[in-house]
């Protein structure tokens, strides 16, 4: 199941992506304009827009999905120098793309707070 946005294309592969997970939850696949030497985005495959849409029902999916990019980050050496998710929420959060999603983003010193 997935929605009409280009995350949507991604998981039914109508177009490319650097896939690094996949289960029957969620999908993890490298930023196409990567702002760290890793930048992972970690989405469900169910077409919730953004974390202000998410009901006690998604419980179980978000758990899964933060568990996936602990995961993730030790698959990518991340875990000892430590590492950055965020998720941005509408149009203020800085989101443009309406399919709920965590970046994952390490490699580099952050600063904080961002922009
Ligand atoms: P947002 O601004 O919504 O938090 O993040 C959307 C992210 O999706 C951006 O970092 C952007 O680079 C990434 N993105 C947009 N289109 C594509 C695409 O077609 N493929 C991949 N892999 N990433 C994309």
């Amino acid at each position: 199941m997935s929605g009409d946005t280009i995350f949507g294309k991604i998981i039914r592969r109508e177009i490319p992506a650097t896939i690094v997970y996949e289960d029957d939850l969620c999908l993890a696949f490298r930023d196409i304009v990567p702002q760290a030497p890793t930048h992972i985005l970690v989405i469900p495959k169910q077409p919730i827009p953004s974390l202000a849409d998410v009901t006690a029902e998604d419980k179980a999916v978000l758990g899964h999905i933060l568990i996936t990019i602990k995961q993730i980050a030790d698959q990518e050496g991340l875990t000892e120098k430590g590492y950055r998710v965020v998720t941005n929420i509408g149009e203020e959060g800085g989101q443009t793309v309406f399919h709920l999603h965590f970046h994952l983003m390490g490699g580099r010193g952050m600063h904080w707070p961002p922009g």
